[in-house]
């Protein structure tokens, strides 16, 4: 029994090692392995490549350019810069600064600032590295910078071999170390990518010169040399990309902009890299559909900075859907967090207005609606009810024709043209007119029996249209062109429209009476229609229009039939 607890106890000590062995083998505490690479005397005709290299295996660096090379490389300047990488200096033409004057060093260094200043569109301090690494207090009291030097030197300019440059930075690679190459040399790129292969293996990750400092609680002073960073106890995450919400204040969006404290937000919203043409994010800003944020945190755009996220704004959110149901007004929230908020005054709908919890009873009148919420806010929608439980979205409620839309259609005599679209500006065909003809007869008490035959030749079987056309023609109502054609999408006029009503009137035997109208424009009535106009002006079913004009060869509008029919059916009673 004693024996077993001894092996037990045993085998649960190597457990504990077993788990605990992969933590330590990698990095202390957790803690990954920090290593700089630096690029002298370039940017060159490798250096492309080498950004090829180091973009596929997630490496960024820091490269310490001459002045001279930054104006003839300018494109790969600013692609350093764009990929995340440090742009530094190196001087303007690898002087021996020590050699100089004061105002000579002061010439090195400020030219090459201007020139990097003018290449990458904004202005940063860059950080030096002394040519040959040759320095004196004098001369770093004239940088107005830090000065990198570096911890390995795999000697590359001399020595033109890949695999030597590759051996020496692996074998003297430690946490925390500065590397020291030329991406002038084909050799370099080459033994520099194999290094970052073996190297990300063994569990170290490329960082930036500032980057390296930053993440250890180092702050890199003016005038000050630095050639490594071995861990300090402290490690700083990689900085993180900014969130992008969107919030809601007085019923207004706006695009908010979140990163970590102490983390200055670049963004653009015009698709522009936020790198090189970034604002300063302050506060946040009014959304409009279709925005593209573009935006990324940094400690410095250059050299400390978060990868860049873009968001394209649409709508926020899913227009809510209404319907009526049981006549009463149903709407359907289709966002999760988010109210769906109305207003029957014609008010914008907004923070304080209802919120919608459960159908509610139809009136005449407008409705206003929209959702809005956590990340929602979806354009307002004006919709416009009547009691009879109709919707249009093109009838308004102060419009002449609301009344007459809302019976038609109760009435069923027009369909739609959409859902809750009635097009009253549209015009009216010679088909639509004898089928809402037909409909309202077949609405009254009037002795209707179903047409037998066909009667136009181009109305075919089969129509919508069909069967009201041969109603049309069997009881005279239509009598259709010389050549046997209805014409069915032809929009009727209104002469032709008194002359339909007038023989349907006599067809069914419906007496009128009144005084006919005297128009402004009588001569222009056709001589075929001008007793069936007197008819129907003189029992109020047709009027004129502005002026005391009869505008006899003018369309009909859907929103002028309906009235024209509402009449009628009401004559009929
Ligand atoms: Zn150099």
């Amino acid at each position: 029994m004693k024996q077993l607890k001894k092996w037990t106890a045993l085998f649960l000590a190597i457990c504990c090692l077993l788990t605990l062995l992969p933590m330590t083998a990698s990095a202390s505490n957790g803690q990954k392995k920090l290593i700089a690479l630096t690029f002298d005397d370039g940017p060159g005709p490798y250096t492309q490549r080498l950004l090829d290299g180091l973009a596929a295996r997630g490496v960024q660096a820091t490269f310490f350019e001459l002045g001279m090379r930054a104006e003839t490389y300018d494109d790969t300047t600013r692609r350093i810069l764009r990929e995340g990488h440090q742009v530094a200096q190196h001087g303007y033409d690898h002087p021996q600064l020590t050699s100089l004057s004061d105002d000579g060093v002061r010439w090195q260094i400020g030219h090459t600032e201007d020139i990097l200043n003018d290449v990458l569109g904004r202005s940063f301090t860059y950080l030096v590295r002394p040519p040959y690494g040759d320095f004196n207090s004098r001369v770093l009291s004239l940088l107005d910078a830090p000065a990198i030097i570096w911890s390995i030197d795999p000697v590359d300019w001399r020595d033109r071999n890949a695999y030597t440059v590759r051996d020496r930075i692996v074998a003297r690679a430690f946490d925390g170390a500065i590397i020291l190459c030329h991406d002038i040399y084909s050799s370099t790129v080459d033994g520099v990518l194999m290094a970052i292969d073996i190297l990300q293996e063994q569990g170290y990750e490329f960082v930036t010169v500032n980057e390296l400092y930053r993440r250890r609680g180092v702050s890199l002073n003016n005038g000050e040399t630095y050639y490594s960073c071995k861990p300090t106890g402290t490690q700083l995450d990689a900085v993180k990309a900014p969130v992008i919400s969107t919030e809601i204040v007085n019923g207004n969006a706006r695009v908010k902009l979140t990163a970590e404290a102490g983390a200055a937000i670049y963004y653009t919203t015009d698709g522009s890299d936020p790198v090189f043409n970034g604002k300063r994010y302050t506060a946040p800003f009014d959304f409009t559909v279709g925005m593209t944020v573009k935006t990324c945190a940094a400690y410095n755009l250059n050299g400390s900075r978060s990868e860049t996220v873009t968001k394209k704004l649409d709508a926020l959110g899913i227009d809510p859907t209404v319907r009526v149901e049981d006549g009463k007004i149903v709407f359907d929230n289709r966002n999760q967090n988010a109210d769906v908020l109305f207003t029957t005054d014609g008010s914008v709908p907004n923070t304080g207005s209802q919120s919608y919890s459960a159908p509610f009873e139809c009136y005449d009148g407008v409705l206003r609606f929209r959702a809005l919420g956590e990340n929602v806010c979806t354009p307002v929608k004006t919709i416009y009810v009547t009691k009879n439980g109709n919707l249009f979205w093109d009838v308004p409620n102060t419009s002449w024709y609301f009344d007459e839309a809302d019976r038609a259609t109760t009435l069923g005599l027009f369909n739609g043209t959409g859902v809750y679209r009635f097009s009253p500006d549209g015009t009216l065909t010679r088909a639509m007119f004898v089928t809402t003809l037909y409909r309202l007869m077949q609405r009254t008490d009037a002795d209707l029996t179903p047409p037998e035959t066909q009667s136009f030749a181009d109305v075919p079987a089969g129509q919508w249209y069909s069967e009201a056309a041969a109603w049309a023609a069997e009881n005279g109502i239509v009598l259709g062109y010389a050549d046997g054609t209805f014409r069915p999408e032809q929009s009727i006029t209104r002469e032709e429209m008194c002359v339909m009503l007038d023989r349907l009137l006599d067809r069914f035997g419906i007496t009128t009476s009144g005084t006919p109208m005297t128009f402004a424009d009588a001569d222009c009535i056709s001589d075929w229609a001008k007793e069936s106009v007197d008819r129907l002006s003189a029992c109020g079913i047709i009027n004129g229009q502005r002026g005391n004009r009869f505008a006899p060869a003018r369309g009909s509008t859907r929103a002028e039939a309906a009235a024209v029919l509402l009449r009628l059916y009401d004559l009929i009673g």
